[in-house]
């Protein structure tokens, strides 16, 4: 049995005393959570949550990582700093970052691959544009960019990747893909893992569903087999919807 772990992404939003507002009233209201919990803050808000977050049952993550340890890399942040904040999870490879920020499959899978060398759990994105669906090919994009991301991974360490099969016209738009659509793509991505790892480790991997999941919707597609979980933005930016969702 698959742990099923609801993450939130805040994106560009909350300053480090609006994060500390918002990480103080979701803690009492996801204390009881059957799931993991993670919060994904911004960088600048990482400090100040983590203190908060000492005994309690919400676990940190970041929104990106470097695949390098230190450098001339301006603007950029080590998992190594990562963890030295306390930071637990990073999400990597999200849709927004790779339609404005050059994102490349070869650096996602960099980015994965550092995360898992400093013991951070890696939440990679993959979904498909809504032209890539309606011409029939979210199959075929959803498969190579899972295939890139494990690219030179080795079994242990894939079992460890939460995936984050996000539709990209259903993030952010209040659109959501029906549960039917959402566990069939889930599928496949599993089924590429089987094919690279074997059933074993296939079975291990959680895999979130991501897209305008909210109170509303989000029991229904926890209850498809394939869904593990979700990756929150909207949602996550209000600690009672949070924990509507995390309660689904
Ligand atoms: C996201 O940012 O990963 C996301 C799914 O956003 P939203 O829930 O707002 O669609």
């Amino acid at each position: 049995m698959r742990k099923a772990i609801i993450a939130g992404n805040w994106k560009m939003n909350m300053t480090p005393e609006q994060a500390k507002t918002l990480v103080l009233e979701l803690i009492p209201l996801v204390k009881d959570a059957q799931c993991d919990v993670v919060i994904c803050p911004p960088f600048v808000d990482l400090a100040v949550v983590q203190p908060l977050l000492e005994r309690t049952n919400i676990r940190l993550g970041a929104q990106n990582v470097h695949w390098e340890q230190k450098g001339a890399f301006t603007g950029e942040v080590s998992a190594d700093m990562l963890k030295a904040l306390g930071v637990m999870y990073a999400i990597i490879g999200h849709s927004e970052r790779r339609q404005y920020f050059g994102e490349t499959d070869e650096k996602v899978n960099k980015r994965t691959v550092a995360a898992l060398a400093a013991g951070i759990t890696p939440i990679v994105c993959v979904g498909e544009t809504l032209e890539q669906r309606e011409a029939g090919a979210a199959e075929k994009v959803v498969r190579a960019q899972t295939l890139a991301l494990f690219k030179g991974i080795g079994a242990a360490d894939a079992a460890r990747v939460v995936v984050a099969y996000e539709p990209i016209w259903a993030i952010g738009t209040g659109k959501t893909a029906t549960k039917e659509d959402a566990n069939d793509t889930i599928a496949v991505i599993r089924g590429v893992i089987e094919e690279i790892y074997g059933k074993e480790t296939a079975e291990k991997v959680r895999i979130q569903y991501g897209g305008s999941m909210n109170p509303k919707n989000a029991s229904e597609l926890m209850s498809m087999p394939q869904i593990d979980g979700g990756l929150i933005g909207g949602a996550s930016l209000k600690a009672e919807d949070f924990a509507r969702v995390v309660h689904y």
